[in-house]
């Protein structure tokens, strides 16, 4: 079915931060399968990890123990200071199982109609809860009734969020991304977030931060909340998590860690033995590499390099994002910039109608990182 409209060009394989088409042309890729493929293409850590798993075990339903998803999940707890996990199969997914879990939370509180307060600009995904959370008219619109329960409030408006407190009993939770990505990369202030967990423990609510896109070594750390001094009560991701293999997760601590009991959510794929040995060699390979580090260097080196390259011309108008998430806000609508990008063998896209998104590989070297960014500042030049 035509849900998406396709750019025209379809790629035959990869090599770490390049892809290749049937007639061998090599495309840079600034995107990484949006925000997925961490650890570039054809890894072979991730191939031997995928290969070796295929040879033992694929699946075996959440019947039963299985001891690559216990290992999973202690290794991301250890990494981020969660408690327990949930393995989903997309972010979409992720993030149902933290609004599922916000709705037991408030009825365990005798709260008859929980609410969670989502903010304008939100993406959260595209099952009905989540489109219904997102802040997109866009992406909801034709699929009414949308699910009920989702209280709206402006980004980096701690007023709007302390106005709702006083006046919404229902409201259990809080849920957004701690830089917009959908939406056009925004980030949120880290004073914001700060009062918002301190609002969150005031009103017996649950923080919940949507890491789908910001996590997994994107932003310099494994998780964007992790240098801003505070730990959500719920954390969820997925992208990254397994560099292209489909695996989500649900973290949760505290008094959200133990919400759920048996029989109230569930996957049947969710945490297979093949998606968790993949995803966690991803996790040990990311922070074994040095990639975090890496993420941050090349983002400011390409940050650097467009904007000193464009700063005479007076085209770009902002930069927003940290580490390998990165939105460059021109002065004007720019969609076509993305086939112009394909057609130099640079893989780009445009989020906002004026913004350049980059989301590369976070193996990328500084000779790529000056590929894409010359490219890009070409691109903004020739707007
Ligand atoms: C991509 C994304 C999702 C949805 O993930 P899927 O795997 O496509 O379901 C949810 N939240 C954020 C922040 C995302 O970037």
């Amino acid at each position: 079915m035509p849900t998406y409209s396709r750019l025209p060009v379809s790629f035959d394989y990869g090599e770490g931060v390049y892809l290749f088409d049937k007639e061998g042309r090599r495309y840079l890729d600034g995107i990484a399968g949006i925000a997925v493929n961490g650890l570039g293409h054809a890894h072979p850590g991730v191939a031997a990890a995928l290969t070796e798993q295929a040879d033992k075990l694929l699946h075996t339903s959440n019947l039963y123990g299985v001891e690559l998803q216990e290992a999973l999940a202690e290794r991301l707890c250890e990494v981020t200071d969660m408690e327990r996990c949930f393995f989903s199969n997309s972010g979409a997914e992720a993030n149902e199982a933290a609004i599922k879990l916000a709705r037991l939370f408030g009825h365990d509180r005798a709260v008859e109609k929980p609410a969670i307060v989502v903010l304008e600009g939100a993406f959260h995904g595209r099952t009905l809860a989540t489109l219904s959370a997102t802040g997109n008219r866009k992406i909801q619109a034709g699929f009414e009734p949308l699910v009920s329960g989702f209280v709206r409030a402006p980004r980096n408006d701690i007023e709007a969020i302390r106005q709702i407190a006083a006046n919404n009993p229902d409201v259990v939770a809080f849920m957004a991304e701690p830089i917009q990505g959908e939406g056009g990369i925004y980030e949120l202030d880290p004073e914001y977030l700060l009062a918002v967990r301190e609002l969150c423990d005031e009103h017996d609510w649950l923080m919940m931060l949507d890491e789908v896109q910001t996590g997994n070594g994107r932003t310099g750390t494994w998780f964007a909340y992790q240098d801003m001094g505070f730990t959500p009560d719920v954390v969820t991701t997925a992208k990254g998590l397994g560099n292209g293999v489909p695996i989500g997760a649900c973290l949760a601590r505290g008094k959200a860690a133990s919400v759920f009991g048996p029989g109230q959510h569930g996957s049947t794929y969710g945490g297979n033995p093949l998606v968790c040995a993949v995803a966690l060699t991803v996790v040990d390979t990311i922070l074994g590499s040095g990639l975090l580090d890496n993420a941050v260097r090349m983002g400011a080196l390409i940050r650097e390099h467009i904007e000193s390259a464009t700063a005479s011309s007076g085209k770009l108008r902002s930069v927003r994002g940290k580490g390998l998430m990165l939105g460059f806000e021109v002065n004007r609508e720019c969609p076509e910039l993305v086939a112009k990008a394909l057609e130099q063998g640079l893989l780009i896209n445009v989020t906002n109608g004026n913004t350049v998104r980059l989301l590369p590989p976070l193996i990328i070297n500084e000779t790529e990182a000056n590929e894409l960014a010359e490219g890009v500042a070409k691109l903004i030049l020739g707007l």
